[in-house]
């Protein structure tokens, strides 16, 4: 199928960009987000906090996409330009909508802060533009839809990136001569190339199909983005090439969107009307925290326990026997662990883990060993890692391996 195509491009505003002070994480997120759209991404940009300059960029930017973002420079303070940057370049001149002004008012006054008069510059449109909501602060986007599009945002991707899914996204798809239905599957335990050997087939099997894998630090994610003349071929397309890549990849694939594996296993857990608790040392607390960052985990998960000297364990119920035997870094001893987690908070599942994450081999496990286990009311399933690297990354993948563990058991528990 003849498609036109669309050039987009991602600008950034903000002088911390340019001295390095941060990394532009916003244009990371928002060209992948153009491209899955299905946008030809031709230029990315960072500009400082400077009228000349961002009007310049603008200018020169527009002449090469009819689509531009622009994130940062939205603030209150004086240094927040990128308002007065368009209005420049579209020749209009900024005025203060009411409607805006009464919100962010309101806004001060629920979280009970005096609003002060240089908000009022958060409150200003143009002719051209309609405001972005912004749900999560206080500065409201910008977003004209004429010759180009131009989409203002501001630069804290917390407040961005919500504004871009509710209100730019779907704007934009309405561009686009064809439809687009996208499906991102999260996965764990196998690695990107192995991922993309198991779904080569799928990758090259329909043109109006995109797969892309990204690997992350809770897995590799595989995201299909089918275009289709309506809505529903898209979906159709989309939904026949996801369920394809799930029987390439079976149990690897634990979900959908933006569900992570500590929220899978809380709806099991939940569910079940199960319990978990448990005992860390390699990870130190970050198996618990994943676990809490889900919603409503305060119905399953009892508690836990960051052990990480050896009389720390057997203080909380390990058996020095087994220690001695086996050595800390050990299956056997993160068997012991998941047990005495069990145990200490009266939970039906233990989840434990113990390695090295930093650079020096211990028991002679080189560094970036870990032993995972769990222990669900007696049936016991461990589980050996190697993760090379910094000891953030290393614990993240420790951590994130033993909710996949967990989420297998109770899989296989479920579906026997
Ligand atoms: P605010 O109202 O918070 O001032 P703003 O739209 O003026 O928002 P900036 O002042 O440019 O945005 O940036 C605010 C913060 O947002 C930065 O300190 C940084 O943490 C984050 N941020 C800005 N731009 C980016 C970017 N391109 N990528 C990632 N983070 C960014
Ligand atoms: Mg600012």
């Amino acid at each position: 199928m003849a498609r036109e195509v669309i050039g987009a491009a991602v600008l950034s505003v903000g002088d911390e960009l340019l001295r390095g002070d941060i990394t532009d994480t916003n244009a990371v997120f928002l060209s992948r987000a153009l491209s899955d759209l299905g946008f030809d991404v031709r230029r990315l940009g960072a500009v400082g906090d400077d009228l000349d300059s961002i009007a310049t960029v603008l200018r020169q930017t527009l002449n090469v996409a009819r689509v531009v973002i622009i994130t940062g420079g939205l603030g209150p303070t004086e240094d927040d330009l990128t308002r007065q940057g368009i209005a420049a370049v579209l020749g209009e001149t900024p005025e203060v909508d009411e409607t805006l002004l009464a919100g962010i008012r309101a806004r001060f006054t629920a979280m009970g802060r005096p609003m002060t008069a240089n908000n009022a510059q958060q409150a200003l449109l143009i002719p051209s533009a309609t405001a972005i909501p912004n749900p999560d602060g206080t500065a409201p986007g910008w977003l004209i839809q004429g010759d180009h599009a131009i989409a203002a945002l501001p630069g804290p991707p917390s407040e961005m990136r919500p504004m871009w899914a509710d209100t730019v996204r779907p704007a934009l798809e309405g561009l686009l001569p064809t439809r687009v239905a996208m499906i991102a599957l999260m996965t764990f335990g196998v690695g990107e190339s192995v991922v993309a050997e198991r779904i080569a087939e799928i990758i090259h099997a329909d043109p109006d199909v995109t797969v892309a894998t990204y690997a992350r630090a809770a897995g590799v994610e595989v995201h299909i983005t089918a275009r289709g003349a309506t809505d529903a071929e898209a979906d159709r397309r989309a939904g026949e090439a996801a369920q394809a890549v799930r029987q390439a990849l079976g149990e690897a694939v634990y979900g959908e969107g933006n569900v992570t594996l500590a929220d899978v296993i809380g709806g099991c857990l939940a569910k079940d009307r199960a319990s978990v608790a448990t005992m860390e040392s390699a990870t130190g607390g970050m198996l618990s925290n994943l676990i809490t960052n889900t919603d409503g985990s305060s119905q399953y998960f009892r508690g836990g326990i960051v052990a990480y000297s050896r009389e720390a364990k057997a203080a909380h119920g390990v058996p020095a026997e087994i220690m001695d035997a086996h050595g800390l870094i050990s299956p056997e001893t993160a068997v012991a662990m998941a047990g005495a987690a069990r145990r200490r908070f009266g939970a039906e599942i233990g989840l434990a883990t113990t390695g090295i994450a930093g650079s020096d081999a211990v028991e002679s496990h080189p560094p970036g060993t870990a032993f995972v286990a769990v222990d669900c009311g007696g049936r016991i399933r461990t589980r050996e890692l190697h993760r090379p690297g910094s000891r953030e990354t290393a614990k993240m993948y420790f951590a994130q391996s033993a909710l996949d563990l967990l989420r297998l058991e109770l899989h296989r528990k479920a579906s026997p």
